[in-house]
This record gives C-alpha cells, sequence and structure tokens, in this order.
C-alpha cells in the first residue's frame, strides 16, 4: 500500500476518508463541473481497488451502489484503500444520456488526450492520475433504456487474475468478453491493472436486485483481497463462454416468454411476435441452448431488433 494516496495536489494518508472534488471542465455557462473523487484508507497495508460507476451516465444503478456501500453501510476498510468514482460522466448523468454532449461514448475514448475533446480528457485525467494508485478495479454499468442485464460480470476469463476476481465476486454470471478498444478495461490492463465490468439492470432505472448483488459482490471481493475480515458466502457464479442476441425475425408487438436468468433448451419458445391486428402471430424459437442473460423489454418492435441475449455455458 502506497504511503500516500495523491490527488489533486493532496496527500491521502492511512486511516483517512476524504472526498475530493476535481475540477475537470464547465458547462457552457461557466458553471464548475467537479468530479468528486472519495479516498477511504484503511489503517493497514493492503490492495488498492477503484469502484467506478457513470462512465455512461444514463446508467444510474452503479452511481447508487457506489453510493450505498460509502454512505449507508459506510465500508469498514480493515486494510487497504478504495476509491470510489460514482459519477465518472457528469455531463451524461446530467443529460440522462450515455454519452458525453458531443456524442462521444467516453468508454471508447481511453487512454484519452490532455487536450483533446472532453471525453479524451476525462479519460485523461482517470488514465494519468487513478490508474496509477490503484491494484484493480470494478467498473459498473447497465444496460440500455429497457434493456436489463441480468447481475453479471464481464471480464477476461481465460486471464488468470480476471478469473480470480470474478470468482470472488460471485455474481450470479460470468460472461467472457474479450477487450473493447479504446475502453478503460484494456488500457488499465495494458498498464497492469485489472479491471473487471459489472453489468446490473437497464439505463435510467434503479434495480435493487443488481443493486444488492453490485453491493455484496464488491465486498466479496474485497474480503479475497483482504481488505475487510467478513464474508458473505454465494452460491458459485454460471460461467458463459459467449454470447449472442437473438433478433427479430419480423416487426410487429413482441411477448416475451422468457424470465431474466432462465436457462434456455434448444426449440423453446421465447417470444411471440403479433401484428397489432391479431391476424398473424410469429413464434421466435430458441436455436441453442443457454441462459437468457438480458431481456429487451420495449414491446413494438422492428425486424432486427434484439429481443434476448443468451449466454453460452462453458
Ligand atoms: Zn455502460
Amino acid at each position: 500500500m502506497p504511503t500516500y494516496i495523491h490527488l489533486n495536489h493532496q496527500k491521502i494518508a492511512a486511516g483517512e476518508n476524504r472526498l475530493i472534488n476535481i475540477h475537470i471542465a464547465r458547462l457552457p455557462t461557466h458553471t464548475p463541473i467537479d468530479l468528486p473523487v472519495q479516498v477511504i484508507r484503511g489503517k493497514e497495508d493492503g490492495a488498492v481497488l477503484l469502484l467506478m460507476a457513470g462512465l455512461h451516465g444514463d446508467e444510474i444503478n452503479g452511481i447508487e451502489t457506489i453510493r450505498r456501500m460509502i454512505f449507508d453501510q459506510t465500508i469498514q476498510l480493515k486494510r487497504g484503500t478504495v476509491i470510489a468514482i460514482p459519477i465518472v460522466n457528469i455531463y451524461g448523468f446530467l443529460q440522462a444520456s450515455r454519452d458525453l454532449p458531443d456524442g462521444k461514448d467516453l468508454n471508447r475514448c481511453f487512454p484519452g488526450s490532455a487536450n483533446g475533446s472532453l471525453a479524451n480528457r476525462i479519460a485523461w485525467f482517470i488514465m494519468q492520475e487513478i490508474i496509477p494508485q490503484i491494484d484493480v478495479g470494478i467498473d459498473f454499468h447497465t444496460g440500455a433504456v429497457n434493456r436489463t442485464n441480468v447481475p453479471q460480470v464481464r471480464c477476461k476469463t481465460g486471464n488468470m487474475t480476471n478469473r480470480e476476481l470474478a470468482t470472488a465476486f460471485s455474481a450470479p454470471f460470468v460472461l467472457n468478453a474479450e477487450f473493447r478498444d479504446k475502453s478503460i478495461r484494456k488500457e488499465a490492463f495494458r498498464k497492469g491493472k485489472n479491471i473487471i465490468v459489472f453489468e446490473g439492470g437497464e439505463a435510467q432505472r434503479l434495480d435493487e436486485r443488481s443493486i444488492n448483488e453490485g453491493i455484496m459482490g464488491t465486498y466479496r471481493m474485497m474480503h479475497h483481497m483482504q481488505m475487510i475480515d467478513d464474508n458473505i458466502p454465494n452460491e458459485p457464479s454460471i460461467w458463459l463462454k459467449s454470447s449472442t442476441w437473438i433478433r427479430a425475425k419480423i416487426s410487429g408487438v413482441c411477448r416475451l416468454c422468457i424470465a431474466p436468468g432462465q436457462f434456455i433448451s434448444k426449440g423453446q419458445l421465447l417470444a411471440i411476435i403479433t401484428d397489432p391486428y391479431g391476424r398473424e402471430e410469429f413464434p421466435v424459437i430458441a436455436r441453442k441452448e443457454g441462459y437468457a442473460i438480458g431481456l429487451n423489454y420495449q414491446s413494438v418492435i422492428n425486424a432486427g431488433d434484439a429481443l434476448l441475449h443468451i449466454g453460452i455455458p462453458e
């Protein structure tokens, strides 16, 4: 554990709990935009864990997950340090948008640049000031609006450290996810830091199950890293080697016949698509077996729309 965490020209010593507001930009009105970062340090030596949410500004479950851990339940850190950034994309949060005002996806802008677009500048700050100080991280995400993700960890399951962290987190599902170019997960990995992604629920809507799974999984991971003493045992995760989307072959009104997380057999009825006047019905049948890890709750659909995200077990 470093003697001090350095942030915004401040030094945070062991045993301290401090909120640091980092000035990152201004709105066009000249209102300053700060990025609040909470640093919680145990008295004893240990790992440094980054908790970050709201990289996509409308994905609010992770924001609430971190808020509850820090303010409602107050993490009882025995060893090490938690660096928490509850809302990375403040602009997106204000506008209920995934992206920055210029349409940029912040998670496709890493490692960023000091003088680039707003997204590049935020990415640059995180890569320069935060990532070098951490050991591991959890990046909290959700599905899009009307598209829910069953609570799941996404990481490179072939990587030993990723696998170990996901095993400790013990979410209902773990999905193998290759690195995406210019994502924080990939760029942090290039610097030797392992960040796993937790996905749960949908955008713009709080989901209690996802929030609870996020909190419990984080505590289990912290226990694994000897940061806290108490453990919360859980069922082992279901590991998924890959995933595929079932898409609508025809436009219409869709009724899903599958519950979140449900196991799906080959030949099973997944959904029924009807025309709004009730003259025609088209069943959607499973061609593969797997688990329903993501569902589109939008009922009025067009041909080609994604209906169900199916995880294929290892
Ligand atoms: Zn996201």
